[in-house]
């Protein structure tokens, strides 16, 4: 087996939520699998073209290719990618929709984050900004075919390898995470990734009621991969984890962080969630905020669950208060 990793940077991506993705290339006797494609980049193209050229492989050997997760920097290009390989694209379970028909999906995104953001508190013009990420996505993403859906725990044989499949929820609605039993190697896409939960649902792919849950989901998600015992884990940004209860450790103690930085804010008077975040995520720009906007809803979520905040509607603005206070 060989391994190869190619850093893509994201510089060219407006959205950008870190500086590179990693895009996995690995060599089994079969043929390669591509584990992501990158952002929709001529920068991803290039680079993914010429890995493979100066390895000697042609598109027509990668066999496979693992979608982590739907979200465009891991997603983008798929679609030609699939085209030219013909390989099969495996994805999580129940995400059909998105890549079946995803201009669809992505209108009513658009309309949702904009109205959602307004609520949320942002202004006008950056509800716009916020929610123009989807009309980036709408001129991005095409329907994909050769689509294989794979469910949790679902396992498959491919040349001397053996993969077993997570569909965990907690980054995006459902992600996939990918074993190779026999070398003990996770890859983990965004659900473990060493600097922090960049993480977190798009605000807008579960309605509240579910929102709720997904620092749960998430924490429970990581508990489920380190139960695997991976040798060590390549996750969808950064360098390869090995130290994985230490990082995870790390990642509880930063959202410890900002969940106190919020009471004590929410000590002095209520605040809407678009107030918490420009105040926590100060270097944020709104065409930015898509992921990390998402973190503070989820962070408010947690402090609701436990008992410690309210989060009340009035006159269509959403706040939180300190219970009691
Ligand atoms: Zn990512």
């Amino acid at each position: 087996m060989n391994l190869w990793k190619i850093e893509v940077p994201l510089d060219e991506d407006p959205f950008k939520v870190a500086e590179n993705v990693n895009v996995f290339v690995v060599e089994y006797k079969d043929g390669l699998i591509l584990i992501d494609t990158g952002p929709d980049t001529e920068i991803a193209r290039c680079k993914i073209e010429n890995f493979l050229k100066e390895k000697g492989f042609s598109f027509s050997d990668i066999k496979k290719i693992f979608l982590t997760h739907q979200h465009s920097d891991h997603s983008g290009n798929l679609n030609l990618f699939s085209e030219i390989t013909k390989a099969d694209v495996f994805i999580p379970e129940g995400l059909e929709f998105i890549f079946e028909n995803p201009l669809k999906v992505m209108e009513k995104k658009e309309k949702k984050f904009y109205y959602d953001s307004l609520k949320e508190g942002f202004t006008e013009e950056e509800a716009k900004k916020v929610s123009s990420y989807f009309s980036y996505l709408k001129e991005r993403f095409s329907p994909v075919k050769n689509i294989v859906p794979v469910s949790n725990n679902q396992t498959i044989s491919f040349g001397e390898c053996e993969f077993k499949f997570l569909v965990l929820p907690g980054h995006s609605l459902s992600s996939l995470c990918i074993f190779d039993i026999k070398n003990k190697i996770l890859f983990s896409g965004d659900v473990f990734v060493k600097d922090g939960f960049l993480s977190g649902y798009y605000f807008s792919d579960l309605e509240r009621e579910d929102r709720e849950k997904s620092i749960f989901f998430l924490l429970s998600s990581i508990v489920r991969l380190m139960e695997l015992k991976p040798k060590k884990i390549l996750p969808g940004h950064g360098s390869e984890i090995s130290d994985f209860e230490n990082v995870y450790r790390l990642n509880l103690r930063l959202l410890n962080f900002h969940k106190n930085k919020i009471l004590k804010l929410l000590k002095e008077r209520p605040y809407s969630p678009a107030e918490l975040f420009k105040i926590l995520f100060p270097q944020f720009k709104p065409h930015q905020v898509v992921m990390t906007f998402g973190l503070v809803l989820q962070i408010i979520d947690f402090l609701e669950e436990e008992g410690k905040v309210v989060i009340k509607e009035k006159d269509g603005k959403i706040f939180c208060k300190l219970k009691g206070g």
